[in-house]
């Protein structure tokens, strides 16, 4: 089968699953996930399944992509800081729905070949840091959306308080029960509301204090 024809059956199956918001199939469908996946993994880089990228981490499932980027509700005015680069695909989706994407990694060397694919495929709209995601990014605070691509032990109160007015947060949360809940968080007047949009499996975010 060809590199295409599994590409459309990825997004017939994503769309089945449940991720209805065309713009983000479009994007999904747009960015090359093969450019952000090892050489010797490029043959599943169609598969709905997560993909080993070094430093013992992972690049999401597809479907896990879609699902947290439709959760967010993009348009193309909005800033939007994503904790936990990895390999880029994720940060490469939302630049297509935003203005533009500041995304933080701990790991130099993941980061490294993120902004190596970034350069290859001319996404001009991405602002790489390394370091701890958990203390966000206070130069471009206040930001319309923040999505964590790890696991937390809870919302991260640095990042909460570094969404905008009427900004929404995606972060999955694992309260140690053994499994990771998708939150939908949003600052409204009132203060933060939170959603649970269903069960979601990460690996665990990682504070710099906690030393891991
Ligand atoms: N969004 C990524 C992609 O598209 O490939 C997948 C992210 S992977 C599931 C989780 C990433 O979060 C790992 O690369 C890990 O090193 C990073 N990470 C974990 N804790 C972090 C922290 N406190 N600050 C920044 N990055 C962190």
């Amino acid at each position: 089968m060809s590199s295409d024809s599994r590409k459309i059956r990825l997004i017939m199956e994503l769309r089945r699953s449940g991720i209805s918001d065309t713009r983000v199939c479009a994007a999904i469908e747009r960015i090359p996930r093969e450019r952000f996946v090892p050489e010797t993994l490029r043959h599943q880089a169609y598969e709905n399944i997560p993909l080993a990228i070094g430093c013992e981490q992972t690049m999401s499932a597809p479907i896990v992509v879609g699902r947290m980027t439709q959760a967010l509700e993009l348009d193309e005015r909005m800033k939007v800081l994503e904790v936990g680069t990895g390999s880029g695909y994720q940060a490469a989706v939302l630049a297509r729905l935003c203005r533009r994407v500041y995304t933080i990694e701990r790991h130099r060397d993941l980061l490294a070949d993120a902004e190596a694919a970034f350069k290859a495929l001319l996404i001009d709209n991405i602002t790489t840091r390394s370091g701890d995601g958990t203390l966000g990014w206070p130069e471009q605070a206040p930001f319309e959306r923040i999505i964590v691509t790890a696991a937390a032990a809870d919302v991260p109160p640095i990042l909460a308080e570094q969404l905008a007015e009427g900004g929404v947060m995606v972060v999955p949360v694992d309260h140690g029960r053994g499994e990771s809940r998708l939150l939908r968080v949003r600052r409204g007047a009132e203060g933060l509301e939170t959603e649970d949009l269903g069960e979601i499996r990460f690996v665990p975010l990682i504070a710099a204090r906690g030393g891991g």
